[in-house]
């Protein structure tokens, strides 16, 4: 059905998504294939020792950029106007299709969706309209909203200002008030989804400059694109205030980074690549087997992404992990991995 119900049970998501072939898959291994889907919540990995893999949901490549959206992307927005921060991340090695599925076309607009577009600008459209509902039917609260986004990357352990290039090596803080936050992150007003897409766009063009500079893959790095929604409203005299963060995360390539043989800045980068993915990984088990009952120790603070994140992991937020596949045999052992990667995340 239509109807996301999974999100009832469990605070953390898992999805599989699988791309179809590329025409240079096609003509270097046919169209062999090393995963076979059997229903919409299992798997095969065909390869060695098969193994079957059960996920919350596995969209194959017949699923569309908007039925995308109304799985992952609109639940989280829905949770957000409820007051609770929700974070999505695209995991998966290069070219599985990450930036496909979080922003797939964006240059096209918000207003006629292309049906390319990804899930991205679709929540902006329904973030903005789901606020222009609500301002309607709370007229008398005399509801109102202010939104803000940020857009940061995080290479190397180090956070650049995705729409302030400039600033450069950001820093996190805690504080009693605000939490966790980036010091000097710009957050930039908007009103509209196109607002907020322009935001997108702009952001997205300077971490190619950026990538150019420093002669490295964008796929090397992380980026989380936040909307922040704030609302304040008035019942019988008081005055109430709701604050949520969604973050839309767009992971570094899974592929294993090697360090044998790199040294210096290259060694520093793969070290660091693998540690971020792999605490997250551990994070988000330890926030599974919270939700189980079972209390861990959550090592948050031991990358830059889980820290920065940490207010949005666990408690009342949902969080929604789209592990993205390729079904070649070419790319065999590196979907394994994202298949392992996505069931630990689900299951402990
Ligand atoms: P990643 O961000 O993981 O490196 P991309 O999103 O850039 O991967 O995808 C690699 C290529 O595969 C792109 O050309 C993209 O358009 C294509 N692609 C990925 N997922 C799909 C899909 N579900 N349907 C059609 N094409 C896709
Ligand atoms: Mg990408």
């Amino acid at each position: 059905s239509e109807d996301p119900s999974f999100w009832k049970d469990h605070n953390v998501q898992v999805i599989i998504r699988l791309r179809p072939l590329s025409s240079s898959e096609i003509s270097v291994q046919g169209h062999g294939k090393c995963v076979r889907q059997e229903t919409c919540q299992t798997i095969t990995w065909t390869g060695h020792l098969e193994s079957r893999f059960t996920f919350d949901l596995v969209a194959d490549e017949t699923v569309s950029q908007e039925k995308m959206f109304k799985v992952a992307g609109l639940p989280m927005v829905d949770n957000c106007m409820g007051g609770y921060n929700s974070c999505m991340f695209a995991y998966g090695q290069t070219g599985s299709g990450k930036t496909h599925t979080m922003l797939g076309d964006i240059e096209g607009g918000t207003r006629r969706h292309s049906v390319n577009c990804g899930i991205t600008p679709r929540v902006f459209e329904y973030l903005f309209s789901r606020i222009q509902k609500e301002k309607e039917a709370r007229k008398e609260e005399k509801i109102k909203f202010a939104c803000k986004c940020s857009f940061l990357e995080i290479y190397n352990e180090q956070i650049l200002d995705l729409l302030d290039p400039s600033s450069t090596n950001l820093q996190i803080r805690e504080d009693v008030k605000k939490g966790i936050y980036v010091e000097n992150l710009k957050e930039i007003e908007v009103a509209s989804a196109r607002d907020m897409l322009q935001q997108l766009i702009q952001g997205a063009a300077n971490r190619k400059v950026a990538a150019t500079n420093m002669n490295r893959a964008s796929s090397r790095s992380h980026s989380v694109f936040t909307c922040i929604i704030e609302s304040k409203w008035e019942s019988q005299g008081v005055t109430h205030h709701r604050f949520a963060r969604l973050n839309l995360v767009d992971l570094a390539g899974s592929e294993r980074q090697k360090s044998s043989g790199a040294e210096g800045e290259r060694l520093k980068e793969a070290t660091n690549i693998n540690k971020s993915l792999s605490t997250l990984g551990l994070v988000i088990m330890n926030l599974v087997s919270l939700s189980n009952g079972k209390s861990l120790h959550v090592p948050y603070r031991d990358s830059k992404l889980t820290f920065l994140l940490q207010d949005s992991l666990g408690g009342n937020s949902k969080t929604i992990i789209i592990a993205n596949i390729s079904p070649s045999l070419c790319c065999s052992l590196e979907t394994l991995s994202t298949l392992k990667f996505a069931q630990r995340a689900k299951f402990i």
